[in-house]
């Protein structure tokens, strides 16, 4: 006998849900959507390598993907359910599990990513059955927003204000108790055979103490982050050295294993409680941010490439080899870079106010492209999102629509005295230089001998000096800005 929805589906009819950056099952609209047209679901994950993605999973996000995908089939299998996963050309697996289910049609998320996007359109294509898209992983309708003239926006103040002119996100859903599926499940590949932890060596370590990937997770981390951090959240978001100064969801909110709705409404019920309006304020324009980098990849597919100021092509950008290493690396002499960039390769993330420190660096006192940090931040952030990082590297830039001026460049000793006063994010995560006293400890090659003596130091031995002198860096970007931007 044909089993039965515990809502209103069809007994009997069986439905694909192709899960992509969705990895959740509450507040997931085209799960529910499903569940209410088909009694049975077949919830698919397609590891799609394509060579014509050209962005495809960094290291980090694989180890991600991993987790969160062990995550969602465990909590599939607690509802009568289970998780095919397959490696391949996802139009004709997608194409050939439709013919092997008898699924009358496929549902899946809405995304902004070019390829998924053409992905999608390929497999509509190709199956056969309908194919029904849902919002799942921005706050706002894409095509509701939109200027007077009917435009798209291209500054995030006018946009922000129209989201916030909108009818409030929709409330979250609650995951369903029950998922039925058809009595012979497709066959799945065994997750273990995708390869996507490392081995040979294994840089994971210092991931594993900070991230629990999956829904649970995601849940943990909103409740935590709520209990006691929005009030002052406007102030310590720009505190690297505190552990607990932002949510940290942003792993959580790239692979959909939460919804944007789901930490705005309980951001917002947490910030009425607590009368915290100015935290609110602070968050809710940062999952503002959030869609407006989905809301600006969807118009400027080329984003990730190319920059959306075209003049800015021209800039003549450094090969710097040894240079992009020690970035790499965290061994370019100046402190708060060098701690930034370690802790994104200990745990695949690294705090805001630091990504905007070393990206700077790497653009303007490096003179290096913001495509080649792109793409090491794509590779080694947990959280690695095609559309925000791209948008943020052209912030940096100067070559976003709406960016800080090329000319602005942030002055790394400055940054760190300001954000990192007490010195406790750099002595965290570059240790050679905790005995310094704080007055030197942005800037170790200004320090007096004797301070160096005293604190066991030898500049060029335990730490390196700076790679470039900030002056002189700075000099030589406002120079390719006024000569290629600006005069072109
Ligand atoms: P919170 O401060 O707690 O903010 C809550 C959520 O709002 C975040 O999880 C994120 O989804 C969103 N958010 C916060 N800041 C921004 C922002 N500036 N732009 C867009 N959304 C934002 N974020 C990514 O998620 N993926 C990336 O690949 C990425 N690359 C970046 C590259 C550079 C050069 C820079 C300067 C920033 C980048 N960011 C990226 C944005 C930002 O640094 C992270 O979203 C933030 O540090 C995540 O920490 P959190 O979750 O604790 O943020």
């Amino acid at each position: 006998m044909a089993r039965k929805t515990s809502r209103s589906g069809l007994p009997g009819s069986v439905a694909i849900l192709w899960l992509r950056h969705d990895l959740r099952l509450s507040d997931h609209r085209a799960l529910a959507a499903a569940l209410d047209e088909f009694g049975l679901i077949v919830p698919v994950f397609v590891l799609d390598e394509s060579d014509e993605n050209r962005w495809a999973l960094g290291g980090a996000s694989r180890w991600w993907l991993h987790h969160s995908l062990a995550a969602l089939g465990a909590a599939l299998r607690k509802r009568q359910s289970e998780l095919v996963l397959r490696r391949g050309d996802s139009v004709s697996i997608l194409r050939d599990l439709v013919r092997e289910t008898g699924a009358a049609a496929l549902f899946c998320g809405e995304t902004h990513e070019p390829w998924l996007r053409s992905l999608t359109d390929a497999v509509e294509k190709a199956v056969g059955v309908p194919v029904h898209r849902r919002r799942v992983s921005t706050l706002f309708d894409a095509e509701a927003i939109r200027t007077k003239s009917g435009g798209q926006y291209s500054v995030y103040g006018p946009f922000a204000r129209a989201c916030r002119a909108q009818p409030e996100p929709e409330d979250p859903l609650p995951a369903p108790q029950s998922i039925p599926s058809p009595k012979r499940m497709p066959r799945s590949d065994a997750l273990d055979d995708w390869g996507l932890l490392p081995k040979k060596p294994d840089w994971s370590g210092g991931f594993d103490t900070m991230w629990t990937p999956g829904e649970a997770g995601a849940d943990k981390k909103l409740k935590s982050f709520l209990k006691d951090r929005l009030d002052g959240y406007g102030a310590s978001r720009n505190v690297p050295g505190d552990p607990q100064g932002t949510s940290m969801l942003s792993p959580h909110l790239h692979w959909g294993e939460i919804s944007p709705n789901q930490v705005w409404h309980a951001a917002k019920q947490a910030a009425d409680r607590k009368k915290a309006k100015s935290g609110w304020d602070s968050f809710s324009g940062e999952l503002l941010w959030h869609d407006f980098s989905a809301y600006l990849l969807r118009y400027n597919p080329e984003m990730p490439e190319k920059p959306l100021r075209a003049a800015y092509a021209k800039l003549p950008w450094r090969r710097d080899k040894a240079g992009m290493r020690a970035w790499q690396q965290g061994r370019t002499g100046i402190p708060i870079v060098d701690a930034g960039m370690r802790q994104l390769w200990r745990h695949g993330w690294m705090h805001n106010r630091v990504r905007m420190i070393t990206a700077s660096f790497l653009v303007k006192h490096m003179l290096v492209s913001w495509q080649d940090g792109e793409a090491w931040f794509f590779d080694t952030l947990v959280d690695a999102d095609l559309a925000t990082n791209a948008a943020s590297w052209q912030w940096i830039g100067g070559c976003g629509t709406d960016s800080q001026p090329f000319f602005r460049v942030f002055n790394p000793v400055t940054q760190g005295k300001t954000h990192d006063p007490d010195g406790r994010y750099v002595r965290h995560y570059v240790p050679e230089l905790k005995a310094l006293p704080d007055r030197w400890l942005h800037c170790p090659w200004q320090a007096p001998q004797s301070v160096l003596g005293k604190a066991g130091l030898v500049l060029g031995r335990d730490y390196p000096k700076p790679i470039l002198d900030l002056d002189r860096g700075r000099d030589r970007a406002l120079d390719a800005y006024r000569k290629h931007v600006r005069g072109a």
